[in-house]
């Protein structure tokens, strides 16, 4: 069994991000400039905020952050939205989601330029990624698309097994999955809440992506020997012994798992560190764009 190290491979690929911003910086070029609007103050999302601006700051990127009051109504946060759209010095901005009820989220990924989308859920973008076209992926099936890549796991003629089918990963990791390429070109099954007798499915599966949020979900007689494992999920659960009075587990059983399996993503320190890492790739592309 091997660990797909999402720690060790997001802080080469940071560090390679680094480098080019450096010689960008060299060459008298201005730095990417990625944007964060957070609307509220739920403990996750501010963590996830401030993580993108660390890394920014790692790399050498500019960030901005605009942090609303959850009283906000839809039109003013739209309006704030068109104001970042036509800022010329921003490459790429994010609207952290989930947002209030009140907020159509729809509306509000519907009112960001497509060219700034560096989270990649504009349905132009998404459109983009079903038609195997350049464009801003989602980031978390980025990260795991990468971290096939770089670890060299065959994903040709597999048979691949999701779970899940969200727009922001099980949809797109299907179908980046299935796609003419490396990686990619897998038989692909999607799978979620109404699928009956799961089991028979994940049983015949080459690679199995979880991403459901159901922690130990994925249990080792429901896998063959030899699989690939790749778990999204992050759920909170309650945990006395830490500080914070909570671990975050993923939804595979990974300890009975990993004796089945060829490669698998541990939780945390797997998928969660490359989705970070995408944003800023996704934000390059977005600046390399603006500067040909
Ligand atoms: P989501 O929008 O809640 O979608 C969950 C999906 O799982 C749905 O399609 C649902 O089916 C399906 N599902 C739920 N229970 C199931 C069951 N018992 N059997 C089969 N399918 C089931 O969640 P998400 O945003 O995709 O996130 C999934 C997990 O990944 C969460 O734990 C989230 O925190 C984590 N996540 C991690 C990262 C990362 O960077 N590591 C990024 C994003 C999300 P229906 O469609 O039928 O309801």
């Amino acid at each position: 069994m091997q660990i797909l190290d999402g720690i060790k491979l997001s802080k080469e690929i940071k560090n390679e991000i680094k480098s080019l911003v450096e010689s960008y910086k060299e060459q008298g070029k201005r730095a990417p400039h990625l944007g964060a609007i957070l609307v509220g103050n739920d403990g996750a999302s501010r963590t996830y905020v401030d993580n993108k601006i660390k890394d920014c700051k790692f790399v050498g990127f500019e960030s901005s952050e605009l942090i609303l009051e959850d009283t906000i109504s839809q039109e003013e946060l739209i309006a704030k939205i068109q104001e970042w759209n036509n800022d010329a010095n921003l490459d790429g901005f994010i609207v952290q989601l989930p947002l209030p009820k009140h907020i159509d989220q729809e509306a509000v990924i519907n009112a960001i330029d497509p060219n700034k989308d560096v989270d990649g859920f504009h349905p132009m973008n998404f459109g983009k990624m079903a038609l195997e076209m350049e464009t801003f992926l989602p980031a978390t099936p980025y990260g795991i698309m990468e971290m096939l890549e770089r670890y060299e796991v065959p994903t040709a003629g597999k048979h691949t097994v999701v779970i899940g089918r969200s727009r922001i990963v099980g949809r797109p990791m299907s179908i980046l999955m299935s796609k003419n390429g490396n990686p990619g070109n897998s038989t692909v099954t999607i799978t979620h809440s109404k699928t009956e007798d799961l089991a028979k499915y994940t049983k015949e599966a080459d690679i199995v992506i979880t991403a459901l949020g159901v922690p130990e979900f994925l249990k080792a007689d429901m896998v063959k020997d030899g699989v690939v494992i790749v778990d999204v999920g992050i759920t909170r659960v309650d945990d006395p012994t830490s500080p914070k009075g909570f671990k975050l587990a993923g939804d595979v059983d990974f300890e009975n798992v990993k004796e089945k399996a060829s490669w698998i993503t541990p939780v945390p320190g797997g998928v969660g560190p490359m989705t970070r890492a995408m944003l800023l790739k996704n934000t390059l592309l977005a600046y390399n764009r603006n500067n040909k």
